[in-house]
Parts: structure tokens; C-alpha cells; sequence
């Protein structure tokens, strides 16, 4: 079975798991877990910020960092198909008490800068207080350029916002341009990061920012439940994943082209190739397929061995480190018989 619903179905290899079982651990919550703090140092560094925690999921990060940046009524600008807004359950609203202000994404994965100029609310008791920024990067496999960022933050912080970066899959804007991690986090006051998808570790994020951020983000994490004890066993997962997985998502992006090219050469199919910059491949097909064909493709390719998610639109097909090259093929195969 081969499954292109996400990248966060990547399992542990015996290598990473050999780095598991190896882990010197102690207790996080005390700051006595070795492995623990050697991630956190490590993705500081490679962010380019003075400190990182490391938190349970991109979800948990990106509610810390919100938490952290701002207060019961302040508000938080974003795009609406961003993940902070549109996957996290409202937990900004929910349990920050944080207002939303969502703004349309460009189809380039952006936000306008006249947007965000203008969804700043002046000083007055009828308006929330606009604090935060809240990019991502890359948005549904799109990457951010470095300039745009920074434009972007500049707006927000001639405003007096801060700038938090949803970088769940930074690692794979890195490796499709050739800018470092800490030049796409330079804008940005925090930056969070998740292992768990393409790079391939179990489970964790980290989020990284100044000292005076992340002594206040730790505080908010136990808070929200997420102070781990022997929480090496998952760190150490995570250095590896820095280590060893990070070059290796050219591959992915090599493959999710080669599945593009495929794709296209499919009857009833169609592929906007400028969107195929990462890990992402979206599937459209043509209106003269039926409804049915439409509908019943997940399950026929189930049948054939390929696990994909159900869509309205689009299918997201994502490619990641246990789907080799010879499977694309064959996928592409199954894709022209089921249709
Ligand atoms: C996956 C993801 C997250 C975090 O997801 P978790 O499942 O909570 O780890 C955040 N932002 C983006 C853009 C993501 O793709």
C-alpha cells in the first residue's frame, strides 16, 4: 500500500529507531533531558534565533506561539486557508480568547500587502488590538519566497504587529531554493518547525524565537498540557530526522514532478505544473469525467494499493520518503485505469 494522503504517514526506519532506542533522556519538564535540549539548540541555530521549545505538534506549537505574541482580545491576522485558521479547531479563539482576522490567500500561496495594511485596526476601544502576523511557508506545497516574506513582515512590523512563521514544512522551502532556513526565518520574531512530516520523525515540533519568547512559550506549553518528561525518546527521533532527512526531500520533489509528468500524459487529467514547486501535486479533473468516476476514485485506487484522500475539488496527492520512485508509475497506471 502506498499512501499520498500527507506526508505525516512516514514511519520510523530502523535507523531513526536505533536513534530512538539510544536516546539519554531525563526528565524535560525539570530541563534535565540532554536530548531534549540538544534539539532545541539545534533548530535554534539552524533558524537563526536565540532559543527553541520543543512542543508535541505543529498545532500545539502554532497555539503557543499565538498565545505567547498576544492577550485575550488582541487579534490575529492570517490567511484564511492558512492552517492556524482553517485546521486548528479555532484554538487561537477557543482557548486564547485571540480574535481572527482572516484574509484571502493569493494563488500563489500569499497574502497582499494592501491587506494587511488594511485589516490593522486603529487605536479604538471598538476594534480588537491587531498584534500578530501569522504566515506559512509553504502553503500547500507552495514555496514563499524570502522577498515576499520580507515585504510582508515589513508591513506588519511598521504597524507594530509581530511576525509568527507557520514553517511546518520550512524544510522543504529550503531544499526547492537555494535560501538557508535561517534566511526565510529572519523576518519573523517566531518561527515553528514540525518533524513529523516529511522529515519523517514520529511525532514534535519545535518552535523557536528570542529568550525572553520562549521562557514565556514554556510556561504556555505546560500550560496547554504539553511539558513532556522523558521527551528525549521523541527528540532524539527529531535530530535524526535533522540530520539524516532533510537533503533527501530533493528526492520527494523529484518524485511529485515525475508524478506530475505522468499525470498529465492521463486523458480527463489536468496538472497546473507551476503549482508543483515542492512535495504537492493537485489533481483535477476534467468536467466531461462523471461525478461518479470522480467520487469513487479513492476507493478504486484503494483496490489497486493506493491510499488517497477524498476531495471537493482538487486532489492533494503528497509524496515523501516511503514512496519510491518506482511507485509513481505505477500510480499514475492506476490513476488511467480507474478513469
Ligand atoms: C501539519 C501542519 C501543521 C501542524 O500540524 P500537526 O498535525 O498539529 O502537527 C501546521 N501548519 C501546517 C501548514 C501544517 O501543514
Amino acid at each position: 500500500m502506498y499512501d499520498f494522503r500527507s506526508d505525516t504517514v512516514t514511519k520510523p526506519d530502523e535507523a531513526m529507531r536505533q536513534a530512538i532506542y539510544q536516546a539519554d533522556v531525563g526528565d524535560d519538564v525539570y530541563g534535565e533531558d540532554k536530548t531534549t535540549r540538544a534539539l532545541e539548540q539545534k533548530v535554534a541555530s539552524l533558524l537563526g534565533k536565540e532559543d527553541a521549545v520543543f512542543v508535541s505538534s505543529g498545532t500545539q506549537s502554532n497555539l503557543i506561539a499565538m498565545l505567547t505574541h498576544g492577550q485575550r482580545g488582541d487579534e490575529v491576522i492570517s490567511g484564511d486557508a492558512y492552517h492556524v485558521l482553517r485546521y486548528e479547531a479555532g484554538g487561537l479563539a477557543a482557548l486564547g480568547g485571540l480574535v481572527p482576522c482572516p484574509l484571502p490567500v493569493t494563488d500563489k500561496g500569499s497574502l497582499h500587502g494592501d491587506d494587511i495594511r488594511n485589516a490593522v485596526k486603529d487605536d479604538d476601544g471598538h476594534f480588537p488590538v491587531s498584534r500578530l502576523l501569522c504566515l506559512e511557508n509553504t502553503h500547500n506545497g507552495l514555496v514563499q519566497s524570502v522577498t515576499d516574506l520580507i515585504t510582508l513582515c515589513a508591513i506588519a512590523k511598521d504597524n507594530g504587529l509581530a511576525c509568527h512563521l507557520d514553517g511546518a514544512r520550512l524544510m522543504n522551502a529550503v531544499i526547492a531554493s537555494n535560501q538557508s532556513a535561517e534566511d526565510f526565518a529572519q523576518p519573523f520574531d517566531s518561527v515553528s518547525l514540525c518533524l513529523s512530516k516529511g522529515l519523517g520523525a514520529p511525532a514534535g515540533s519545535v518552535l523557536a524565537g528570542n529568550v525572553s519568547f520562549i521562557t514565556k512559550a514554556r510556561r504556555l506549553r505546560k500550560m496547554v498540557g504539553g511539558g513532556m518528561r522523558q521527551a528525549g525518546i521523541l527528540a532524539a527521533a527529531g535530530l535524526y530526522a535533522l540530520t539524516h532527512n532533510v537533503e533527501r526531500l530533493r528526492d520527494d520533489h523529484r518524485n511529485a514532478t515525475l508524478l506530475a509528468e505522468r499525470l498529465s500524459e492521463i486523458k480527463g487529467v489536468s496538472i497546473d505544473h507551476d503549482k508543483v514547486q515542492t512535495n504537492m501535486v493537485y489533481l483535477e479533473l476534467d468536467d466531461s469525467l462523471s461525478h461518479d468516476v470522480k467520487a469513487s476514485l479513492p476507493e478504486q485506487l484503494y483496490a489497486k494499493g493506493f491510499h488517497i484522500s477524498s476531495a471537493k475539488s482538487a486532489f492533494r496527492l503528497v509524496v515523501h520518503k516511503d514512496i519510491p520512485e518506482q511507485a509513481i508509475s505505477g500510480f499514475a497506471q492506476a490513476i488511467k485505469s480507474c478513469l
